[in-house]
């Protein structure tokens, strides 16, 4: 293999590869705005200066491509004076709006004017003066006064989104970034050029001033608007969510993430029609109630039905861990008609990331489901029997989406519906008790993803029963990957409590408890009964997933 030296360091690379990944696939940082990995090469911001033996000139880092035997300095005086004089250039007209920029604190430009600029201006002139607060599309806001013109947006939208919304207007220090006339940058990936600007140029309508970044801790999760599972950051303050960003994956989702997934996935958490403790239907109202009465209930409603007027309806949007539960659940009460619901819009995928099918588990649910001779795992016909009232108790698991409405008809007329669901819906209506569900934000778990792979989602927010247990959770081992439970003390909790742990205590009210104590358990008690998920536990599944199944779901296999 070729080699390269940089700063000292004898590396070997791969033809075509350039100074810059070379660097930073070996751990060397080189300084950059306009490169990003994923995009193609534009050198115009020139901050990756590099002086190379036997080039007379400095050298771009991220334009230059290595040779064998070739050596590299990015740190010697030469290089050091030219990056002070490129931010000294690019600050001359970036206005001083730090204390009041959203970027403010993970902002390239701020840290780089610490770390690799001379530390004063010589610049006595007035600032060039240009549009602020203009917005690009519906959910992108641009500032051209902080642009540094590095072309990261411009590039996304032509390579990546593939679709070429922005452009460069004027020239000079005149130059901004527009749209075409009476056109807005509506793209449904828009909101990644906001993650991608290196500068508070381009910020998301969403988040504007909702919280200063270093007020928000940040819990690595997966986003659940679809089965491709975009691997993100769960960003809070005050215990309710802020904003959701996108965090690096190569096998699933790069740098990425939808704009729908980015606005539209969490906010249910925080809502005003969050299921907050146990309800139990009386004189027709669902009243509030506790864990106890809703548990014995329950347990003494599943008893009276034999099996085979018993339905389990489990779900694609419940973890791995929360649908394992419910099939043994049914297995226990040697259940005849067991399914699952997952939610699928024919044509609402892309190229790119969004899936059809709506669900971030429904592979998962596909894989745990309860099967076993004489049981039906068709949908269709247990709502069937339930209209014809031959099945009579329905237990289903956390549904994000309403039934269709036959459904709904069919299930006014069971005689026993328990419901788990994190808020209320059309669904919960026809419930006679609810459990409170916490939500993919409050719990412990795993996802089983479009192309099969197992991924982990880990609690961000608190609920009444993750503040009972914060002193042991802090200190479990999976916590490793970053929760931060300091900014758990403050803000409303509600009383939820994940699917699987909702069912082991009703197996324990049905004499025959399950004994789990940890989501870990559940799942590594599915490693013992399903070969997919041999040897797994949490910390095999890591913080970017494992791949545990080579096959694509088929449509057959949808529900
Ligand atoms: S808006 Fe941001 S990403 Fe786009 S050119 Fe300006 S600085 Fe670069
Ligand atoms: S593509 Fe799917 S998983 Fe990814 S961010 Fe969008 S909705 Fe979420």
């Amino acid at each position: 293999m070729p080699k390269i030296t940089i700063d000292g360091k004898e590396l070997e690379f791969k033809e075509g590869q350039t100074v810059i990944e070379v660097a930073s696939e070996n751990g060397i940082y080189i300084p950059h705005f306009c490169w990003h990995p994923e995009l193609s090469i534009s050198g115009n911001c020139r901050m990756c200066l590099t002086e190379i033996e036997k080039i007379p000139k400095l050298a771009i880092a991220c334009s230059t491509y290595a040779t064998d035997g070739m050596v590299v300095k990015t740190q010697s005086e030469s290089v050091v004076k030219a990056r002070e004089a490129v931010m000294e250039f690019i600050l001359i007209n970036h206005p001083l709006d730090c204390p009041i920029c959203d970027e403010a604190g993970e902002c390239k430009l701020q840290d780089y004017a610490f770390r690799y600029s001379r530390g004063e201006s010589r610049m006595l002139e007035e600032k060039q003066h240009k549009p602020k607060r203009v917005p690009l599309g519906p959910r992108v806001m641009y500032d051209a006064e902080r642009c540094i013109m590095c072309s990261r947006c411009i590039r996304f939208a032509d390579e990546v989104a593939k679709n070429p919304q922005l452009t460069f207007i004027q020239r000079g220090d005149r130059t901004f970034v527009s749209v075409f006339p009476d056109e807005e940058f509506d793209d449904p990936y828009s909101m990644n050029t906001v993650d991608i600007c290196p500068v508070g140029a381009l910020t998301s309508r969403d988040f504007r001033f909702k919280s200063r970044v270093w007020e928000m801790s940040n819990t690595p999760s997966v986003c659940i608007g679809c089965s491709r599972g975009c691997n993100v950051n769960v960003w809070v303050r005050d215990n309710v969510i802020q904003r959701l960003t996108p965090r690096e994956n190569p096998d699933v989702n790069k740098y990425w993430m939808c704009d729908f997934g980015r606005t539209k996935t969490f906010k249910f958490v925080n809502a005003e029609t969050r299921v907050d403790g146990p309800f139990i239907k009386e004189n027709n109202e669902l009243v509030k109630s506790n864990w106890e009465e809703a548990l014995n209930l329950t347990a003494k409603r599943l008893k009276k039905f034999k099996p085979d007027e018993t339905a389990f309806v489990a779900s694609a949007f419940a973890t791995v861990e929360d649908n394992h539960s419910f099939a043994l659940l049914a297995k226990l009460l040697n259940a005849k008609y067991y399914s699952y619901f997952s939610y699928v819009i024919p044509g609402s995928g892309d190229d790119i990331l969004i899936t059809e099918d709506k669900a971030p588990n429904a592979l998962g649910a596909e894989l745990v489901k309860f099967k076993a001779n004489g049981v039906s795992n068709d949908l269709d016909e247990i709502f069937e029997k339930i209209k014809l009232g031959e099945i009579k108790a329905v237990y289903i698991l956390e549904q994000a989406h309403d039934f269709d409405s036959y459904m709904l008809d069919a299930l006014a007329k069971a005689e026993f519906v328990a419901v788990h669901a994190t808020n209320f819906n059309r669904l919960t209506e026809f419930a006679d008790v609810v459990f409170p569900a916490s939500s993919f934000a409050e719990k412990h778990g795993s996802f089983l993803n479009v192309d099969g792979i197992l991924q982990r989602i880990k609690p961000a927010v608190a609920t009444v029963e993750l503040d009972r247990a914060l002193d042991g959770l802090a200190q479990s081992r999976w916590d490793k990957f970053g929760t931060k439970f300091d900014r758990w003390a403050q803000g409303k909790k509600y009383d939820a409590e994940p699917s699987w742990k909702i069912i082991s205590a009703l197996a324990a009210k049905l004499g025959k408890p399950f004994n789990f104590s940890t989501s870990e358990e559940v799942l590594i008690d599915l490693t013992s009964k399903n070969s997919a998920f041999r040897n797994l536990d949490y910390n095999e599944i890591g913080g970017t997933g494992i791949k545990i199944i080579e096959r694509k779901f088929s449509e057959e296999e949808k529900i």
